[in-house]
């Protein structure tokens, strides 16, 4: 890459750290601010306006010694630049060189150019006692709220750093607005930064920066004063770097390096690109022979493999293009949006990145998943707050018209042909996807290279290292992939620092991935937060009484019983099979129920529209990076640190973005789903246009994954059918707060066979009854007319009141039996009235637990 991009990109994200110093009141020596005001900041009505450029100009001289070496360089970078870097990062408000106008004017795209003033009353405020307000609670979809809410918000976050504990919004009444708290937010941010490593390889020290930059700064507001404080100044600094790298791109490659060129508003200096992976459902699911051993492994790793290659197809199109990793604003399920320069040769290296990963995937991956990138220009003017909504518009109408167009098979006739060839006639085929050549044998199964690979990721990923991403030829020891991701990534699982490998430039990533077991401590190194949570066996289930009479309960081969003991050991994840046995419930020492697992898929009803249009006029591409960017917390931060405190055998098999994908022991699952319900309400202040539906499925460990796959999106896709925000069990769709009567309908039902009021028989009994209720509800809404023999299930009431009377509350006598019954009845006959089928969810629950 061009130093002058990095030079302006760093710059460009530097350019309101002042903000974040000034509020914390760092010392600015009198002597110091006379010298530099005329400098840095511009004249407004005869005075100095703008200050914190002034202390953006100051804090990066003050802490000098924790940056790289180059900032104070005067000669760094290409062709005749020669601006000192803290000029470039601090004179964007009073800019006089080329490349200041470029900041500047990325700065004021990023904002939405011309900042709408919020109405009087909300300037008067002390800046210092601004939180960062949600943008979630004005999220309506006529557009009208969103407008009419602009300026006051019942919520904000906490000015904290970010972590799964203060990633939700709160109460402002209850906010802490202490304008002293960012004194110590900004001393913590310090001490960490002088611990990032490689200072000398600056581009990876850049992303490191990012990441710290992000945990400081992501809940602390980028404007206070006449504008809605809703973006964060992380969101605000990333995304004005990525616009200053392209524009300087556009402007050196069209020889227009000057400030008339640079503050023309109309000509398409961008290309916003979207890249997105199809088919990673099938990838993920794809079937082969006999795999249950090493299933869990296998699947991670394949789920980890999807968000790595989304994660390096946007770092290898960045690469190509000669802008920095932080030029992708979003990379989360799969997809990412960037910003690139618009010229012929940016166009000219997305295509050939496409062409490239699209061919390796055909090659490895048998065509399973693809590549699909699609890109539209954008002038600086198209992001202000009237036009920024149709270049959304532009960029999904793009990306869907990519969809449509098919791979060329032709193209890849000859992949496919040197494909058939690689066959080894006396390994044949993989056993673990059935599809790809074998390559090895591992325990007697025959392996090919992609499946061994996945399986490596998915054994390491839960071992707590970090994940060195380097060149193939890096020469790291120990294990690493056999087919390096696009030719060009080589993954290893490492510790330490890696500052050898830094320096001699074979080190391209260095990430930290297990956010969830990071809460406190910050990490000095890029954070992705790509690893779900996976449950693991600790050194105290190695010898667990509990734990082995767990697995050895059961009608299962003694040949099973052994493989669950053999499997047992310290920091290996537990397989499918031990979930399932997890479901079991214990009484008096005995196991009761159905050894099965529970599968939660979940997504985000209407995303298109709530960042369409429900934010109504106020939109701006920093809003949409801070919303997505929140949005995908949920998914990627919160629910791995939920699952670790409240759920720790439940195994993520993919969660980021807007959607989820669980495994666990299948008692779990329901109240698992009420909870994420619960906190995704409150993780968007309430707002009940932002809802999620759900689908939960049962599934016997050894069923094949693409059966389990194609169930739990029926289910899920049943909850949408039946119009969203709703949950779909045993085939019932219910409104969340239904869910929440039915658990008190399983509580009541759980008392009446514990007190003996009622028997198993009478269960099974009142199962009948519930479909005969079900069927009366679909025949008094049929439209034709009904076959007489279906009016049978008319009668449920009748059988209710007879069975009931015979055999309910038998341990009673004389009036105290008749009270019981009557109440029994009662409470029954307006169950089945009300909810009909939907009784089955209770029913089923006890029906399953204590088989
Ligand atoms: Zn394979």
């Amino acid at each position: 890459m061009d130093d002058t991009v990095l030079k302006v990109a760093i710059a460009a994200y530097f350019h309101d750290i002042g903000k974040f110093a000034e509020r914390a009141k760092i010392p600015l020596p009198q002597d110091y601010a006379e010298r530099n005001e005329s400098l840095y900041q511009p004249v407004y009505q005869g005075k100095y306006s703008h200050k914190h450029a002034l202390f953006s100009a100051a804090v990066i001289e003050h802490i000098a010694g924790l940056l790289p070496a180059q900032f104070s360089k005067a000669g760094w970078g290409e062709g005749e630049v020669t601006d000192s870097f803290v000029n470039l990062a601090a004179k964007h408000h009073n800019p006089s060189t080329p490349l200041q106008h470029i900041i500047t004017i990325a700065d004021r795209v990023s904002s939405g150019l011309d900042r709408e003033k919020a109405d009087t009353g909300y300037s008067v405020r002390e800046y210092r006692n601004v939180r960062l307000w949600p943008l979630f609670d004005r999220v309506d979809l006529s557009g009208k709220k969103a407008d009419a809410e602009r300026n006051e918000s019942a919520f904000c976050y906490p000015l904290k750093p970010l972590s799964p504990d203060t990633l939700f919004p709160i109460n402002a009444s209850e906010a802490d607005t202490g304008a002293s708290n960012y004194a110590p937010l900004w001393d913590a941010f310090v001490a960490d930064l002088e611990k990032v490593p490689h200072k000398k390889a600056l581009q990876l020290w850049f992303e490191h920066f990012d990441s710290l930059y992000m945990r400081y700064t992501a809940h602390i507001p980028s404007a206070t004063v006449e504008t809605v404080p809703d973006i964060s100044l992380y969101d605000h600094s990333r995304t004005t770097s990525a616009l200053a790298a392209a524009l300087y791109l556009y402007h050196r490659d069209t020889s227009s390096l000057n400030e008339t060129a640079i503050r023309d508003y109309e000509p398409q200096k961008f290309l916003l690109v979207r890249g997105e992976f199809h088919g990673i459902q099938n990838f993920i699911f794809s079937e082969g022979g006999s795999t249950a051993k090493s299933l869990a492994k296998l699947l991670r790793g394949r789920s980890f493999a999807v968000s790595l290659l989304t994660e390096l197809a946007a770092d290898l199109i960045c690469t190509e293009i000669g802008i920095p990793a932080t030029a992708c604003l979003l990379n989360a399920a799969g997809k990412f949006t960037l910003i690139a320069p618009n010229m012929p040769h940016a166009a000219a290296a997305i295509k050939k990145t496409e062409e490239a990963c699209n061919e390796w995937l055909m090659r490895h991956y048998c065509g399973e998943a693809s590549l699909g990138i699609s890109y539209t220009a954008a002038a600086c003017s198209d992001f202000t707050e009237k036009r920024y909504p149709s270049l959304m518009l532009k960029l999904i109408r793009a990306a869907e018209e990519q969809k449509c167009r098919k791979i060329d098979l032709n193209r890849h006739g000859g992949v496919m042909a040197s494909f058939l060839d690689s066959f080894d006639n006396e390994l044949g085929i993989c056993r673990f996807c059935g599809k790809r050549p074998a390559r090895k044998r591992i325990d007697n199964q025959e392996i090919c290279g992609i499946c061994d690979d996945h399986i490596y990721l998915g054994e390491n990923l839960v071992r707590d290292k970090r994940i060195a991403v380097t060149a193939p030829d890096a020469g790291i020891e120990g294990g690493k992939l056999s087919e390096p991701i696009f030719g060009t990534y080589q993954i290893a699982f490492v510790s330490g620092n890696m500052h050898q490998e830094a320096q001699s430039g074979k080190l391209l990533r260095f990430w930290e991935v297990n956010s969830n077991t990071n809460n406190e401590a910050a990490s000095i190194i890029t954070v992705k937060a790509l690893n779900g949570y996976v449950p693991v066996f600790t050194a105290d289930d190695l010898y667990n009484e509990q734990l082995l009479s767990l697995l050895l309960c059961g009608d299962k081969s003694d040949q099973l019983k052994i493989e669950l003991l053999e499997a047992i050991r310290e920091g290996a994840p537990k397989t499918f099979h031990h979930l399932a046995k997890h479901a079991l419930r214990e009484q008096n020492g005995k196991y009761a129920g159905i050894e099965a697992l529970g599968v939660l898929k979940a997504d985000v009803d209407r995303l298109g529209q709530i960042f369409g249009k429900g934010l109504g006029k106020s939109q701006s591409i920093s809003r949409t990076a801070t919303m997505s960017r929140q949005m995908n917390n949920f998914f990627a931060v919160y629910l791995p640190s939920l699952l670790q405190r409240a759920y720790p055998d439940t195994y993520t098999l993919f969660a980021g973005g807007d959607d989820l994908f669980l495994i666990g022991p299948w008692r779990q699952m329901f109240d698992l789903a009420w909870r994420l319900r619960e906190d995704f309400s409150r993780y968007v202040c309430g707002n009940g246009q932002i809802t999620f539906s759900a689908g939960i499925s049962l599934h016997k460990p050894g069923e094949p994954v693409h059966a389990i796959a194609e169930t739990a999106e029926t289910a899920l896709q049943q909850s949408k059918d039946s119009g969203r925000n709703r949950v779909t069990m045993f085939g019932m769709t219910v409104k969340w707060d239904e869910l929440r009567l039915l658990a008190q309908v399983k509580e009541t039902l759980e008392r009446w066979l514990e007190s003996g009021l009622m028997n198993k028989a009478m269960l099974y009994r009142l199962n009948d009854l519930v479909e005969m209720a079900e069927q009366e509800n679909r025949m008094l809404n049929a439209k034709q007319g009904v076959p007489l023999e279906d009016m049978e299930c008319l009668k449920w009431r009748s059988r209710l009141k007879y069975s009931v009377i015979r055999t309910a509350a038998k341990n009673l006598k004389g009036e105290d039996r008749n009270d019981a019954v009557q109440k029994m009845l009662q409470s029954m006959e307006q169950w089945l009235s009300v909810y009909r089928g939907a009784c089955r969810i209770p029913l089923w629950q006890i029906i399953y637990e204590r088989r």
